[in-house]
């Protein structure tokens, strides 16, 4: 017997809406009925804009091409991020995608790299990864074997109107109009349907929470507490503004540190997404959006845009019957563009865990640990950036570099310091080169390495870390100019 097609009711249309609403649309097809209440009278958070490679997949996933994508979002190509006044004002480190080097499977590169320092090679780690030189020299091009690791840079808006096409394309019914009540199953406690200001009622067998910030159904209704980690990530506003483009697109997203926080600069074809986050207890309001607007290119295209949030997670992401996927399930600031790639995270695990009937409480509990783990590894990620730094110069990080820091990451500074050494578990999201970029970008450098290096003689040393630096600028001296390639990628010439 064929079972009915689930009813999977999506409240809220931003990009963790419609990101939802493609992927299931397109992935179950006849299995399940897709609707998605949005609100015209509310809108979207509206940024959101610099991602990370795990996108990529998500296209292919879904089939989507590449450059219809790029050519409806506006997007670059996006090989890391520079960090500027992180460590010190007036200093700059990137972290980029992709490896540095070349691992020995006994060590990492970096112990290799520091053998060579040792023995008097001063050549900067950053010369041996392929993606950190294309984009500090503006190069980008699609390589066989994916190596040259990308991201994207992208217009929000037009992200989330692209996906609508693709998910009203596959079906998926689009209802607008404000949700005015979560309506609770007495007897199950399950949510059973969603009432709109208009009165119409939408039931489901399954409801994902993506309205934002408001986190109507699973903090509003089903009261699902929010851990609040404003103690180790103290920035709790942020203030946004487009502007026009004074230069070609670069591939990398910059984040500039002030005395209170950091700047935003993301790069599009058509303009530049501006930002300004910062803590609110040493930088107020109005400081921070003159603060923003003196250091901006380019003429502003859009109003300032003033965004509060609480840095934390959702205690449980899934509870019965609903899922909460978006800022509705937690934020952390978009220092490592880590936001959209927990909704796609949170998409594919629900898929994955899809109920043939019932929810099973295994199911709600095996995704809430999968996703609490997620969001606690990428939290220590940013805190490294604020944690270690030398900057002492205002009240915000003297806070920073004196405040105490979560275990898991205390154990990992001091393992890196002391040995050189750093381990990915439980498919980390950040690999063991971004904590090398990272730590080494802050200035955590290890005092000891593999004895293991230490086999290689001079000339063999000499001979490795010079054939992979040629390596590396051959492969960049080879790409054509980033903007250039987006143009004609994206078939604009
Ligand atoms: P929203 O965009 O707020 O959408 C909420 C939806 O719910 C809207 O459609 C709204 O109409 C609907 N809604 C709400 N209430 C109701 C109601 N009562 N009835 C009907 N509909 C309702 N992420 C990254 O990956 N990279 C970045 O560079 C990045 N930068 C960011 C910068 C800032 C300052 C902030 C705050 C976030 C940033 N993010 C970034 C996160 C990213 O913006 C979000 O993860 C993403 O936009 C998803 O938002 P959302 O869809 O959950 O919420």
């Amino acid at each position: 017997m064929t079972q009915q097609p689930i009813r999977i009711v999506i409240a809220g249309g931003g990009t963790a809406g419609w990101m939802t609403a493609a992927a299931m649309s397109r992935t179950l097809g006849r299995t399940a009925h897709v609707t998605l209440v949005e609100s015209d009278m509310i809108g979207t958070v509206g940024v959101g804009e610099s991602t990370i490679p795990p996108l990529v997949n998500y296209l292919r996933l879904l089939n989507i091409p590449e450059p219809d994508f790029m050519r409806a979002t506006h997007a670059t190509f996006k090989l890391g991020i520079q960090f500027d006044n992180w460590r010190v004002p007036g200093e700059s480190y990137f972290h980029s995608f992709g490896g540095t080097g070349k691992d020995h499977w006994t060590a990492g590169f970096q112990h290799f790299w520091m053998e060579g320092k040792a023995r008097g090679h001063d050549v900067s780690y950053d010369e041996y990864c392929t993606e950190l030189v294309a984009a500090r020299e503006s190069r980008f091009a699609h390589l066989p074997d994916g190596r040259l690791n990308y991201a994207f840079q992208l217009d929000a808006t037009a992200f989330a109107r692209f996906l609508r096409g693709i998910a009203e394309g596959e079906g998926t019914q689009r209802v607008e109009g404000k949700i005015a009540h979560v309506e609770m199953d007495g007897e199950s406690g399950d949510v059973a349907a969603l009432t709109l200001e208009s009165g119409t009622r939408i039931e489901g067998d399954l409801f994902i929470d993506c309205t934002g910030f408001r986190a109507l159904i699973m903090g509003q209704a089903l009261h699902i507490g929010y851990d609040d980690w404003t103690h180790w990530l103290p920035c709790d506003s942020a203030i946004a503004v487009q502007t026009s483009s004074v230069r070609p697109a670069v591939p990398y997203t910059r984040a500039m540190a002030h005395d209170a926080g950091w700047q935003w600069r993301i790069p599009l074809q058509h303009r530049v997404g501006n930002g300004i986050v910062y803590c609110s207890r040493y930088l107020d309001h109005d400081a921070a959006e003159e603060r923003l607007l003196g250091n901006i290119e380019g003429e502003t295209t859009t109003k300032t845009n003033r965004l509060r949030f609480v840095t934390g997670a959702r205690r449980k992401q899934w509870h019965r019957n609903c899922v909460a996927i978006g800022l509705s399930s937690g934020f952390m600031e978009p220092l490592e563009s880590t936001s959209i790639h927990l909704i796609q995270r949170a998409i594919m695990r629900v898929i994955r865990m899809l109920p043939a009937g019932r929810v099973s409480e295994r199911d709600e509990a095996e995704f809430n640990a999968q996703q609490m783990q997620d969001m606690e590894q990428i939290r220590d990620f940013l805190i490294l950036h604020y944690k270690a730094t030398d900057r002492r110069d205002s009240a915000f990080w003297r806070h920073c570099a004196s405040m105490e820091i979560p275990d898991s990451l205390a154990h990992k500074i001091a393992l890196f310091r002391e040995t050189g050494r750093v381990f990915r578990t439980n498919e980390e999201l950040f690999v063991e080169n971004s904590w090398i970029q990272v730590m080494m970008g802050q200035g955590i450098m290890p005092q000891s390495h593999h004895p293991v290096a230490g086999k290689l003689s001079d000339r063999e040393l000499e001979h490795l870390l010079r054939g992979l630096r040629e390596t590396v600028a051959k492969t960049v001296g080879s790409l054509p100019a980033h903007a250039d390639y987006v143009a004609k990628y994206c078939g604009a010439q």
